[in-house]
């Protein structure tokens, strides 16, 4: 059968009401740092008209600093390009990478979000914009499972269509009930607004009929850490070309595959990969195999070498380097932008012992610390003891600093501490400083520091192309460390924990594998009752 485009953005048919909502988050269960209710309002959360307005191409940010369009704007613009489909909001809430988030928390936004979808009246399908990755103590399945089998009980009848982060983890509950799931294509994550759209045009394309969407998923037991699942770089390229290459084909509607976030306690820990094509169940099941070879086979690429933090200033002090301008050092570690606190001490540690006389730059989140000097005299010079995140457990380190800048950066107090050649920026909130602004609001010159301490894996070189060309991995000890990968439990033999011949061997046991009741004493409870 030949199909023209205009088909395919879905117009014609009878007229239609979907509903569209989110609840993004992606945790690190290593975290002492529960995400609670004011991290989703210090970011983004918002219902009704005020959810509508930033929806579109016309209205205000998406995701505030974050990004203009994301996912619902592309949904809505779907809507308008298909025709007579009148799109509801109902609620949107994301928070930055960060601790679990408290049960009560989740409950709070799960109401939001399923009060709306009853008071919308008759809907004929709903979109979700949601993660894959968020932990929350008490419940009995994957939290998005939960989100799913509330809102479908709210919208009877309803057909759901899921975006999710390539970082998701898949689990049964989260596949199976949902008619059209997408999700992100590209790590760093660009294609937010296409990703929503994606979804849209082939949710409504299935309500008008125009598709029948037939799925087959594969869970893989391959748990990698980051620097190996950039989309347009080896070892992952060819894969994600492969794979965008399958969506021209008029037969399929989706290909996806998750490099999971590695560090949540989900049951069902594991890449995954899902094909969803028009009505041909032999298709799906073909390609999500090969995809999944494909996959499998870039699992003993080589990860890029890592240095001990006395290592790699030994390299910058020996290297000629420091002409070209500073290296970044990437806290392997303790990368906030994967949900870690921020507050690794053992970098201030290592420099106050020796600084080789390295100008070096260097975030942390210690809000005690912040707090006891914030109204200290600028010039003003101080012992003081920094330990990092409450509850981190990193080393107390002793140091004589003189108080220098104070500001505001991204809503958080920060405060320079000068302790010789080592700049501090004590943050009040966990430090993301991706972008050199975040020094030079500090009056530091991020092009003449020998070093500057990165939390951020990769995305923050778009911003750093014209200030830094040397970036060397760096592992010391914190809530992201690789070495957790290889420490904890596995229900199956776990590539590279383990050796494993074939990821045929575990895909069924970890598919069917349900969520134990996660335990109430995590790092998140004993946080609550401290
Ligand atoms: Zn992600």
């Amino acid at each position: 059968m030949i199909r023209f485009k205009p088909l395919r953005t879905g117009r014609g048919g009878r007229a239609l009401r979907i509903g569209y909502g989110r609840i993004f988050h992606e945790a690190c269960a290593h975290s002492p740092l529960p995400t609670d209710l004011d991290a989703f309002d210090r970011l983004h959360r918002l219902q009704g008209a005020a959810l509508a307005e930033v929806s579109t191409l016309s209205g205000g940010a998406e995701l505030a600093s974050f990004m203009p369009h994301a996912e619902l704007t592309g949904f809505c613009q779907a809507a308008r390009m298909a025709g007579n489909v009148t799109t509801i909001p109902l609620a949107s809430a994301l928070a930055v990478p960060g601790g679990p988030i408290p049960h009560a928390t989740f409950r709070r936004l799960l109401d939001d979000l399923v009060n709306a979808t009853k008071a919308a009246g008759h809907l004929d399908g709903v979109y979700l914009a949601l993660h894959g990755s968020m932990q929350v103590p008490g419940l009995d399945d994957a939290p998005e499972a939960v989100i799913i089998r509330e809102v479908m009980a709210a919208a009877p009848g309803a057909r759901i269509a899921v975006s999710y982060d390539l970082h998701g983890n898949l689990s049964k509950n989260m596949v199976e009930p949902v008619d059209i799931m997408v999700a992100y294509r590209s790590n760093p994550h660009w294609d937010l607004a296409p990703t929503g759209f994606r979804a849209g045009n082939r949710l409504i394309r299935a309500l008008r009929d125009q598709v029948r969407p037939t799925h087959a998923w594969r869970k893989l037991p391959l748990v990698l850490g980051g620097g190996m699942t950039i989309d347009f770089l080896a070892p992952m390229r060819g894969v994600f070309g492969w794979m965008k290459d399958l969506e021209k084909d008029p037969r399929v509607l989706s290909g996806s595959l998750f490099m999971v976030h590695p560090y949540t306690a989900a049951d069902d820990l594991g890449w995954a990969t899902h094909i969803c094509t028009d009505g041909d169940q032999d298709l799906a099941d073909r390609l999500v195999d090969e995809l999944s070879d494909r996959a499998w086979a870039q699992r003993d690429a080589e990860l890029p070498p890592m240095r001990s933090i006395d290592q790699a200033l030994d390299e910058v002090r020996a290297g000629m380097w420091r002409k070209l301008g500073p290296t970044i050092l990437v806290d392997v570690d303790d990368i906030v932008g994967a949900g870690a606190p921020g507050g690794n001490t053992h970098f201030a540690q290592v420099l106050s012992q020796n600084d080789r006389g390295l100008l070096s730059y260097l975030p942390v989140h210690d809000p005690a610390l912040l707090q006891a000097l914030w109204d200290a005299p600028t010039g003003s010079t101080h012992r003081v003891t920094l330990r990092g995140t409450p509850g981190y457990e990193m080393p107390a380190v002793d140091l004589s600093v003189e108080v220098s800048t104070k500001a505001t950066i991204n809503g958080g107090r920060t405060l320079r501490l000068d302790a010789g050649q080592t700049k501090l920026a004590i943050c009040e909130a966990p430090p993301l400083p991706i972008h050199p602004s975040f020094w030079t609001s500090l009056d530091l010159d991020p092009r003449r520091a020998d070093v500057i301490v990165q939390k951020n894996f990769f995305h923050y070189r778009m911003f750093y192309a014209a200030t830094a060309v040397r970036h060397l991995p760096v592992v010391s000890e914190g809530a992201t460390s690789l070495r957790r990968l290889r420490e904890r439990d596995y229900p199956v033999p776990m590539h590279p924990k383990d050796h494993v011949a074939d990821w045929r061997d575990s895909d069924r046991t970890l598919r069917e594998r349900s969520w134990r009741k996660q335990r109430e004493n995590t790092p998140v409870a004993q946080a609550a009752t401290a």
